[in-house]
């Protein structure tokens, strides 16, 4: 099979193929979206069976661009055009001593042996180029025919248990199926999610949130007991959605990744385990505690300044999290207008007014606050009527 004509149709990466200062092969998800025609997304990987860095540094220089390195085993970055880019990598192999620890790697001396190191067969395809041809030594154009994940190896779970994540991703991404027989590995391999490092699961559960449909990748996951495995539970159905559409509604735009975290119920500690930023973890895990009594006050609220008052005793992630786990209707004004009163008066108004520094100033604000949170003032002369009958108190 040959990809020659579909590789030229690719605009961007054009250029690329045009400049290239020796053979390399395109791999990973780019193939895999280019054989099943669904456009691919912008991330161009390449390997090269030599010296990346060497390759991108003379890549970048015909096509005018620069490169950045990583840290990463012989991997460089080419940045071209406007905002595009290509990665480049050795092609490589990975031995595994330990499962769930990071492999050990050395250059591969084929295409071949960077591809029998990858996670499923699928994604186990290479494109030599400029020219075209497939490189596809198992079996993966089938099984992308089939809709099927597999992977390449009977050890693959154990050597790196992350792939019970991805495959859970692809198979809901792509509409795909794990073969019964990567089902099984996936199901034998499970309890070995609990030795992976935090990190990893995490950037795992992150990859998944970012997806279209995360809770459908994982009712998978559950379905395996991976969330067992874990120590957690994924959420009801319909809580992400939920706090996707509130945040778009509320142009709060917190990030997916944090909204799939507010999503799972771990115990306390777990988010410090996965490092997550020690503010984000405490805000999330206030949000599940904190939830039930503020839906608890915000009902029993007789004013909005009632209302914003409770709000404002919880952490930051507390009100959009009760608004997403059922409906609060008197939350809701907080969100469409509440949070965005302000006073037109600060303290030096006051103390225009003869109101000296001193606590005074703060609970007068606040009072002028209440009153303008329930309606009782609509204009900065109705602030200052208010104020200088409160100084005169
Ligand atoms: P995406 O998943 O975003 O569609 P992708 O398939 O390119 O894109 P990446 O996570 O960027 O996925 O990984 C690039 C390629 O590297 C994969 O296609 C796969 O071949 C390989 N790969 C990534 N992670 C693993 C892993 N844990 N084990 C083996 N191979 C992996």
């Amino acid at each position: 099979m040959n990809l020659g004509r579909e590789l030229v149709g690719l605009e961007r990466f054009e250029p690329v193929l045009d400049a290239l200062p020796g053979p390399a092969y395109l791999v990973g998800g780019t193939v895999r979206d280019l054989l099943l025609g669904t456009p691919p997304r912008f991330d161009f990987d390449l390997a090269v069976v030599g010296d990346a860095p060497a390759f991108a540094e003379e890549l970048a220089r015909r096509l005018t661009g620069r490169t950045t390195t990583h840290g990463r085993f012989g991997t460089a970055t080419v940045h071209y055009a406007d905002g595009a880019h290509v990665d480049v990598a050795t092609a490589r192999t990975e031995t595994y001593s330990a499962g769930g620890a990071l492999p050990d790697v050395a250059p591969a001396t084929s295409i071949e042996e960077d591809l029998a190191r990858r996670d499923f067969t699928v994604n186990a395809i290479a494109v030599s180029l400029p020219d075209g041809d497939v490189v596809d030594p198992h079996q993966g154009i089938e099984h992308l025919r089939d809709r099927l994940v597999r992977v390449l190896h009977e050890r693959s779970f154990v050597d790196d248990p992350t792939r019970i994540f991805r495959a859970a991703r692809y198979e809901t991404r792509l509409g795909f199926r794990m073969d019964p027989k990567t089902e099984t590995l996936a199901l034998i391999s499970v309890p070995d999610v609990a030795r992976l490092s935090g990190a990893r699961v995490r950037e795992e559960l992150y990859a998944i949130f970012g997806e279209a449909d995360p809770e459908a990748a994982l009712a998978r996951l559950r379905a395996l007991g991976v969330d067992d495995a874990l120590g957690v539970e994924f959420g009801p159905p319909g809580l992400q959605p939920r706090l996707r559409e509130l945040s778009a509604r509320y142009r709060l735009s917190e990030p997916l990744w944090h909204l799939g975290l507010l999503s799972i119920r771990a115990p306390a500690g777990r988010l410090d385990e996965w490092k997550v930023s020690r503010r984000i973890a405490e805000s999330v895990e206030a949000a599940h505690r904190e939830e039930p009594l503020l839906r608890e006050r915000v009902t029993a609220a007789r004013t909005p300044a009632d209302v914003v008052r409770a709000v404002e005793e919880t952490g930051p992630d507390t009100p959009l999290y009760t608004l997403a786990v059922a409906d609060l209707p008197a939350l809701e004004p907080y969100f469409d207008r509440l949070r965005d009163v302000r006073l037109e008066l600060d303290g030096d108004d006051l103390a225009a007014l003869g109101l000296g520094e001193s606590p005074r100033v703060g609970e007068v604000l606040e009072e002028l606050r209440r009153r303008k949170l329930n309606g009782e003032l609509t204009s900065r002369a109705d602030e200052l009527a208010a104020a200088r009958e409160l100084i005169a108190e």
